[in-house]
Order: structure tokens, then sequence, then C-alpha cells
């Protein structure tokens, strides 16, 4: 799929710092240590709606990453999906009388559009699951061969079912016990009722045609593929076994990352899937669960055409821990605002404080698991005593712009 533009990010003087970022599966802080080419893969949107601040706020923090990683001198090929065809995006096109293939273009297209007015930096490689049908195919009947994965004893629909118990290690990403592996997989998608199973938690993998539905001819059957080995496939086939970072949302760690893991490791008999698995924590309104079944998603494109300045709607998402459940309000926003202001008025000056500390803050906080409060305290206080006329460094102000813009991706 076609991806979207960005900006050159610029270099920045002084020492880069090794990123260091939690790590779900280990349950704690771990250095991420990629080699020359860094790798990652973030879960994709399902193009049935537009990206509502939720999204944004995880793609801006693998953006943080992404950046880290550049200013280590790393290449980086990131890998991104779009689950252009699911049960989602089918539901919403018969609600609203809409062609499937036509409201996934659509909303795609404003999903790039987004993430270019945020900043962030494109994957090298953005891949529909629709085109990847045919790897797809080819792993499940892999693992279909192998006994990894199984028909359901349906012969109306005999679905595609993966065994979670194949891999032998089930259950070491999400580090969750059962109850809460069930809990969350009856509430994020999973079927643990479908009769014809083995077993509750066994997730699908392809599923048999229906009346109705797009189905795919192919040598599983006719139908469509499961999410989680559609992410598991389009990662492995581009990046590898043992890739630096899987990324996503909190609510990916169970099912969805958890099955990913699994599906490629009985598909190769290797371990790890990802050397990381990193995830953001959920946006809420006013306090509220963002949610669209209680319709108060606020999507990035009604900020953009209510002419909201992008860099403060990324400040304000950064403006809180990544990994915090945290809340958008009117004083976020307008904090933010409020902050690019000062900000831009301060590299906007004739001369300003020593820009080499600040930058090596930004760094220590950054690389610190991406803490951006910490980091934009520092930049705080460099552009008040800026203002204030303290410092006479001539070059200072171009030097803060500068690694603004390659470390935290704002624009001033
Ligand atoms: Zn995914």
């Amino acid at each position: 799929m076609q991806t979207w533009l960005s900006d050159p990010v610029p270099l920045v003087a002084g020492t880069p710092r090794p990123l260091r970022l939690h790590d779900t599966a280990a349950g704690g802080i771990r250095p991420t240590a990629p080699g020359p080419t860094a790798t990652m893969y973030v879960c994709g949107i399902t193009p049935y709606d537009a990206t509502h601040l939720g999204h944004a706020a995880t793609y801006l923090a693998f953006d943080l990453v992404h950046r880290i990683w550049l200013d280590n001198g790393h290449h980086v090929h990131y890998v991104q999906n779009v689950t252009d065809v699911d049960d989602p995006l089918l539901e919403r096109a018969k609600r609203d009388q809409d062609d499937w293939v036509v409201l996934a273009m659509r909303e795609t297209a404003l999903y790039r559009e987004d993430m270019a007015a945020l900043r962030v930096l494109p994957p090298r490689d953005y891949v529909g699951a629709v085109e990847s049908i045919p790897e797809i195919v080819e792993a499940v009947a892999k693992l279909l061969a192998g006994g990894a994965a199984y028909r359901a004893d349906d012969p109306r629909f005999p679905d595609i079912y993966f065994d979670h118990r194949a891999s032998g290690r089930f259950g070491y990403e999400s580090n969750y016990d059962e109850p809460t592996m069930t809990r969350f997989f009856a509430e994020r998608g999973g079927d643990p009722d479908r009769v014809g199973k083995r077993h509750p938690l066994d997730a699908l993998m392809w599923r048999a045609a229906r009346p109705g539905e797009p189905s795919w001819d192919t040598e599983l059957g006719p139908g469509r593929p499961g999410w989680h080995v559609e992410c598991s496939v389009i990662a492995l086939n581009r990046l590898g076994m043992a890739f630096d970072l899987q990324g996503g949302g909190s609510d990916l760690i169970f099912p969805h990352h958890e099955f990913s893991a699994a599906h490629a490791e009985a598909l190769t008999g290797e371990h790890p899937f990802a050397r990381h698995y990193a995830h953001a924590g959920m946006i809420g309104l006013d306090g509220e669960k963002m949610s669209k079944s209680r319709g108060n998603l606020v999507f990035v494109s009604r900020l953009r055409a209510d002419k909201v300045d992008p860099m403060a709607v990324r400040l304000g998402l950064l403006s809180g821990h990544y990994r915090t459940d945290r809340s958008w309000t009117h004083d976020v926003l307008d904090e933010a605002l409020a902050r690019v202001q000062r900000w831009r008025a301060a590299v906007g000056s004739a001369a300003g404080v020593d820009a080499a500390p600040l930058v090596s803050r930004l760094r220590d906080h950054l690389s610190d698991d991406l803490d951006t409060p910490r980091a934009i305290a520092a930049v705080d206080a460099w552009a008040d005593q800026t203002r204030s006329g303290a410092g006479h460094y001539t070059e200072a102000p171009a030097a803060v712009r500068t690694a603004l813009d390659a470390l935290l991706g704002v624009a001033l």
C-alpha cells in the first residue's frame, strides 16, 4: 500500500542515548538493542472510522521510538499493517449501506493525512491484509499440515483455528493468568463459545466464506484471514523472527499480540517473535473511556478541520506518559496551544540560553522509556528563560528548533 510522506529528520549535535523501553513480556524497562537496522512492527488501523486521539497517541509513542533510533544512527525498518478486511469494517459498511472496499480506501486515505499532519514518520512497508492473503494462506496451510492449526468441527463453516498450546510458550507475552485471558478473549473479538473448537481460547486463523461476506478462493477453501495471523505473517515475512519491537495499544496485549507471537513461533519453531513488546495507554475524554459505543471519539481529522494546530495535538498527547491511561480535555488542548506559542516565540528569539544542556536533558528523558512529561518540562524551562532574555547564545534558538523537530517531532 502507499504510505505517506514526511519531512527529512535533521541531525542533532551532541551524544545520543540508547533507548530503554518498557517490555510487557519482561514486566519492566529494558534496553532496546537494535543492530545497524532497527526493526519495528506497530499494529495499524481497521479502516472503518476516522483516526481518533487514542490511535494517534499510540502512533506518536512509537514515532518517538523511531526518532530515538534514528538519533542513535540506526536505519529503521518500520512495518505497519492495515486490517482492510475484518468484521468491524464489514459491519460498518453494512450499517451505512456503503461498499466496504470504498469505506476502507476512504478511511485509510484519511489516516495517512492525519499521520502526515501529526508528523508521524511513515513505515517503510505499509501493508494491507487483502494484499497479504497469499502469504497468510501459505502460513495457515503450513500450520494446518503441522497440526498447530485445525478445522472446526462444523461441516457448513469449516473455519481454521490455532491450537493456542501449539507454540509451547503461550502466555509469555501478556503474562496473564487463564481467567484474565478468558475475559479479554471474550471482550476483544474472540469467540470462546464457538461450537466445534477444541478449546475456548483457540483463535480464528481462517474464516470460511459466509453468505454475503467477501471471500477469497484459496487452497484453504473460500474464506478470509483472521486478524492475529495477518499481523504475524506481515511482520514475519518482512522483519523475520526476533525483530526489535512489536508495538500497539495496551488493548492489544491480549489476545492480539499473544497470538501473533504464538503463530509465528509455531510456524518457525523459533523464539521470540519480537524482542520487545511495548504498549501505549488508552486515551479517554474528560475522564471517560473513549469508545465508539459511547460516541465520544475525538477525531484527528475533526480537530484539523477546526483548524487546531496539529503540533498542539501532538504536544497535548505527548504531555502525558505514553504508558499512562489518560484523558483528553479542553485544558490539555489549551495548555498545548499555549505551549506551542511560547516555544515558537523562544525559538524565534535572536538569542537564547545554551542549547547543549537542554538537548542533553531531552535525550536523557526520551531514552528513559519515553519520558515526555519531563522532556517537555525541560523545554518549558529553556523557553521561559530564553523569553525572559536570560541567554546570550545566538545559535541556541535554531539548535533547539532542530532538536525539537528531530527528537520530539515538533516543528515550530
Ligand atoms: Zn496487529
